[in-house]
């Protein structure tokens, strides 16, 4: 199985929204992996991009300082939150030279075009808008709203849909020399290049926020299928809901955001974990204090169980395999489109029989190496 799942844009890591999604892609790659598949799983840094250095000229430092730091927040996040490592994370900046290949060889097959950047020439790729289920005028209006709609004309784009592949970079962003000129990737053809080249020219779940459906994936997913003429690019795309908080999404710009830090010193990381996967990936939820308490107790009532069971079985030196039942509705439920709130309940079932071996087995899936203490 090969994975590729959009990461982070270094500047504002580290808060639950991203800890969702990231949990959620680590259930999945945990569960592949119990159940004997061989997982092959990318997750990269995206350290080249507007709002990276929008607020690295904001706050008056470098670029590179700002990724570095904030690479470290969201690495050592969710490590706490027991994740199982992805196998490569490549970083854009240590990516270009096959970028400007990539972006070099369509302008090449004619389905780029250089005017003040180089373009993606949308119309070149018969089903635009079928990956997220949009007419072109709900593609304009989200292109709007994101502030990427940019501008049509001789010097510009042809077409509001098109997008930069490669572009000239703004005072202060890093500039690399290339035969398209000096200057930088656009944000879509980063990922298709990098997920080509870590998992080869097909695979099979390419994942996000739901919020990089339209315009970031509907554009890798044209991009890479015109680079080699193999469809489909990805064999399922999965989307994790938006977390509200206080009635909106958790964003900086509106200022509600919830860390990963700050749910941290309420409770033990193994809570946090839970009550992250107790809702269905797909779906917005919004983070409230009181689910993260009923997660923590919780975890405190499957901790006892697991202490007094270490203790009995070193006094008995004997071993309970999991029941039977309990494991397969633990496995039924998150083979049915990866229900964790359904796996949960199955753990609570587990929890009043006292089975701590599937206890055991369940968090190993549900989260990870998380600390219940
Ligand atoms: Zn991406």
């Amino acid at each position: 199985m090969t994975i590729y799942v959009c990461g982070v844009t270094p500047y504002d890591s580290g808060h639950m929204g991203h800890a969702f999604t990231f949990s959620m892609f680590d259930v999945l790659v945990r569960f592949l992996e119990a159940n004997g598949a061989r997982v092959r799983y990318v997750q990269n840094i995206t350290d080249v991009d507007d709002p990276l250095f929008e607020r690295a000229r904001r706050d008056g430092i470098d670029w590179r300082e700002l990724a570095e730091r904030e690479t470290k927040v969201h690495i050592r996040d969710m490590t706490v939150l027991g994740w199982r490592p992805p196998d490569f994370m490549p970083r854009v900046s240590d990516e270009v030279k096959p970028i400007v290949a990539a972006a070099s060889k369509l302008h090449a097959k004619g389905y780029a075009y250089m005017t003040d950047a180089l373009y993606f020439d949308t119309s070149k790729y018969r089903g635009y808008g079928r990956l997220s289920h949009r007419t072109r005028r709900s593609m304009v209006r989200k292109l709007r709203e994101e502030g990427l709609l940019g501008k049509v004309g001789p010097h510009a784009k042809r077409d509001l849909l098109d997008f930069p592949l490669w572009r000239p970079s703004g005072p202060g962003e890093p500039a690399w020399a290339s035969k398209l000129g000096e200057g930088r990737p656009g944000w879509h053809i980063e990922c298709s290049v990098m997920s080509m080249r870590y998992l080869g020219a097909q695979i099979d779940v390419h994942g996000g926020g739901r919020d990089l459906e339209f315009s970031h994936h509907e554009s890798e997913r044209a991009q890479s299928e015109t680079l080699t003429g193999k469809a489909p690019f990805a064999r399922a795309w999965v989307h994790t809901g938006m977390v509200r908080y206080e009635g909106r999404k958790m964003s900086k710009s509106l200022g509600n955001l919830v860390k990963v830090s700050q749910a941290l010193q309420r409770a033990p990381a193994a809570a946090v974990r839970l009550y992250l996967v107790s809702h269905r990936y797909g779906h917005d939820w919004d983070f409230d204090w009181g689910g993260l308490a009923r997660a923590s107790r919780l975890v405190e009532r499957l901790r006892k169980l697991l202490a007094d069971d270490a203790r009995a079985s070193r006094a008995t030196k004997s071993k309970t395999p999991p029941g039977r039942a309990l494991m397969a509705q633990f496995k039924r439920a998150l083979e049915d489109d990866m229900d964790t709130p359904r796996a949960v309940r199955v753990l609570r079932a587990a929890l009043r029989q006292s089975d701590a071996a599937a206890v055991r087995a369940m968090l190993a899936v549900l989260v990870g190496t998380a600390s219940l203490t």
